[in-house]
């Protein structure tokens, strides 16, 4: 079996001849977070509220892009596009259709996946696995277990993802309370946990969740809601205390 070390160096080698370095930071009003990986750079870009861009060694990944196509005009093209589910939220038909332009694979959940047909995804539903340009994709449970929650994301429909870069394993939560699954997640080095009321969870129990699974980085995100509420990212922080080393992004501009 192979260490984790070597697994990590391994990616790193077979990735590097066959894409392109990753763009350098721009100036623009997303800036990005640069983490020197052992599975090379990656460079997480904050969009808004659920929308995230990740610069891969394995390539560009767009998280659930909405809003509108210029948003996205600064960064690079997506090689990679993931949709975690329904909500207008996280897929937004007509930027989707604009951003499919440059080509990328695109996964998504298969109730995304009919409404998307014409744009040909590859489905994965709930425990599924797949992999992309030598980068593991693993759709994660994302469910309400609250009652008076329960139709907003029913149980087996919606993902989260986990990508495992040669070892090096970043979690997308999608829409979810702190289910099991999420807690159980083993080995996560970078997050990315919602949190808002009434659709997913409060701070509390998100940051419930990352103590259970420790990621070494979260990023608290999706954290507005209905009436400008927010569940708080700074008291997130505090709650996590130093079990994970919690990054604020720009989400809300
Ligand atoms: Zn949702
Ligand atoms: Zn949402």
């Amino acid at each position: 079996m192979q260490t984790r070390r070597t697994a990590l160096m391994t990616f790193a080698a077979a990735v590097a001849g066959t894409t392109v370095l990753p763009y350098r930071l721009r100036a623009d009003g997303h800036g990005g977070d640069l983490f020197d990986t052992p599975a090379g750079p990656v460079t997480v870009h904050p969009i808004s509220h659920a929308s995230v861009v990740l610069e891969t060694p394995a390539g560009v990944i767009y998280v659930d892009p909405v809003g509108a196509p210029e948003n996205y005009a600064d960064l690079p093209p997506a090689d990679l596009i993931l949709i975690t589910h329904e909500h207008g939220d996280h897929y937004d038909a007509g930027t989707l259709a604009a951003l499919m332009e440059a080509d990328p694979h695109l996964i998504t959940n298969p109730a995304v996946a009919d409404m998307a047909a014409a744009m040909a995804p590859e489905a994965l539903a709930n425990g599924d696995a797949t992999e992309w340009n030598g980068v593991g994709i693993t759709a994660i449970p994302a469910y309400n277990t609250t009652e008076g929650r329960l139709n907003f994301h029913p149980e087996g429909r919606d993902n989260g993802y986990v990508l495992d870069l040669g070892g090096y394993r970043i979690y997308i939560s999608g829409d979810t309370e702190d289910v099991p699954e999420m807690r159980a997640l083993e080995g996560i080095d970078l997050a990315f946990v919602c949190m808002n009321l009434p659709f997913t969870m409060d701070a509390e129990a998100a940051a419930d969740a990352v103590r259970a699974f420790a990621p070494s980085v979260v990023y608290p995100y999706h954290y507005r809601g209905r009436d400008d509420g927010t569940q708080d990212p700074e008291a997130f922080a505090e709650m996590v205390g130093d079990v994970s080393d919690v990054r604020q992004g720009a989400w809300y501009g």
